[in-house]
């Protein structure tokens, strides 16, 4: 199975004719190859999305809303086989890939219809002067949007549906980890009519395909999400060139538990909140912090209930935990597992390779539980990114508040209480761009989405995004 680029809205090989290989992680083979495209691929992608750019960003909202809402129809009527590709490329379970993944892609696609129609700008009349100002929001004319392999389709559809519903032409990149649905999309934007060039789709590299999206000198403005570090290197290259960026970067999320919360929810929440997606999601709850009134309680039915969790192929109905995304990954999640000790942590749960039947050569690691009872350890501070936590007991809520911004992360935070007033005092002092009380990962797409400090730079979502895909310029009246 041969991945190609989406180019002027066909399918082509890279130029080099260089592939590389794309693998099924959760049996740990081969099974196809995505084009190594390199600058001059990524040209030719600029071209057409240039000479695409003044006939889409003329186009009617109307007409562009509706060309967005097919895409998202036609998304959920491709589901099955969408879910497929997705849990066969990054090793999610398929039930997950069906009730979240894709039709999550399909709603991006569709808020975005609906928020291009409702999108406004201000206008100022200067008092006394006789004039009046208007912001016009124009789109910035051909962006660059990149995107991880955790949830492929879902981040990447996130990216792009704001950009050319602002009128903006496109050069995406997802992860040359999980290709394959962001390739599928190719035909579904063909079948919806979205005019040729308006969206490239091209496969590779981040060092080469990535790097010279970010290096191209009329790309203007790049949507990245992706690790800190690769964050710090694209703002280094795309600085001196005055690119407007949005950077999605990484995590390492506190959820802190105290012992006034309505317990089961939290139990039930927190297991959730540690492992989904084999704990692959930025916005998982990797340390987690209870009081200590309840903290030995906690671990106990904690270990109970992720004891039961099922490892095993994604394409298993009853599977809650799949293969991790890669060989290479899997392996550094695993050796902060079995460093452990080492690093001051002691593991109560977990922390062993499965070989799962018939797909002895998979990815999989058990739900991994460490205790801590120093925040500055390295497992506290570096993001693991994978199916483990960490549990430590605290006292007052000065501490916990101390040691959840003591990181060099802000993304987001989970809070456990029912005493509003705390939940107010705490929410408001945490470094976190998100902070969820009572619950976890509920999401509504009109709001500000991103964090602080390590862990970006701008606010995806809502009109965010469209305001970060616009250049906005004050136009200034001036009448007798
Ligand atoms: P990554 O940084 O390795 O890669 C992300 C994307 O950037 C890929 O498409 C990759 O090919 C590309 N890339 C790599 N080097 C590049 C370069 N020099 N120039 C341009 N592009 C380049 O990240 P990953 O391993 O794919 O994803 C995991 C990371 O993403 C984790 O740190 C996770 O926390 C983070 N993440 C953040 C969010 C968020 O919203 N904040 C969401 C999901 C994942």
């Amino acid at each position: 199975m041969k991945i190609k680029n989406y180019i002027n809205g066909e399918y082509v090989n890279p130029i080099s004719n260089n592939w590389i290989e794309n693998y099924n992680p959760s049996i740990g083979e081969v099974y196809g190859q995505l084009p190594d495209s390199n600058s001059q691929d990524v040209e030719i992608a600029y071209k057409a999305a240039e000479t695409a750019f003044q006939s889409w960003s003329e186009t009617t909202l109307d007409e562009r809303s509706q060309i967005l809402s097919k895409i998202a129809k036609l998304i959920i009527e491709k589901l099955p086989e969408l879910a497929m590709a997705e849990a066969k490329d990054n090793g999610k379970p398929i039930h997950v890939a069906k009730s979240i993944d894709i039709p999550r892609a399909s709603a991006n696609f569709q808020f975005f219809a609906n928020a291009i129609t409702q999108f406004a700008s201000e206008a100022h009349e200067s008092v006394g002067q006789n004039a009046i100002n208007f912001t016009l929001r124009q789109p910035i004319g051909v962006v660059g949007c990149i995107s991880p392999w955790n949830l492929p389709l879902y981040l990447f559809t996130w990216k792009i549906a704001p950009a050319i519903a602002a009128g903006n032409c496109v050069v995406a990149k997802p992860s040359e980890i999980t290709p394959m649905t962001a390739y599928l999309l190719g035909e579904i934007l063909t079948e919806a009519g979205l005019p040729k060039g308006v969206l490239n789709i091209i496969h590779g590299l981040g060092t080469t395909t990535g790097q010279a999206i970010v290096e191209h000198p009329n790309i203007k403005a790049i949507s990245f999400t992706g690790g800190t570090k690769t964050g710090v290197h694209i703002a280094k290259v795309a600085a001196p060139m005055f690119k407007k960026l949005s950077l999605e970067l990484g995590g390492k999320n506190p959820a802190i538990i105290f012992s006034d919360c309505d317990y089961n929810e939290m139990l039930q929440t927190t297991v959730r909140s540690s492992f989904a997606n084999q704990g692959q999601i930025c916005l998982c709850g990797s340390r987690i912090f209870v009081e200590a009134s309840i903290y030995q309680k906690f671990k106990t039915d904690f270990i109970a209930a992720v004891c039961k969790l099922k490892v095993g192929s994604p394409f298993n109905n009853n599977t809650d935990i799949g293969a991790l995304v890669s060989k290479t990954h899997l392996n550094k999640v695993k050796s902060y597992v079995d460093n452990a000790e080492q690093y001051g942590g002691k593991v109560v749960f977990g922390g062993n390779l499965v070989a799962v039947e018939s797909s002895e050569n998979g990815y999989y690691l058990e739900p991994t539980i460490i205790e801590v009872n120093d925040n500055s350890c390295i497992l506290n501070q570096e993001e693991i990114f994978g199916p483990v936590v960490t549990i430590m007991p605290f006292n007052e809520e000065s501490e916990v508040l101390a040691m959840a911004n003591d990181v060099s992360y802000g993304l987001s935070a989970t809070l456990w209480t029912n005493d509003l007033k705390r939940t107010m005092r705490v929410s408001k002092q945490l470094d976190a761009g998100i902070v969820w009380v009572n619950t976890w990962l509920l999401r509504d797409l009109r709001t500000p989405f991103g964090g602080m400090k390590n862990s970006g730079v701008g606010r995806e979502g809502g009109l965010e995004a469209l305001r970060f895909f616009t250049e906005p310029k004050n136009i200034c009246i001036k009448y007798n």
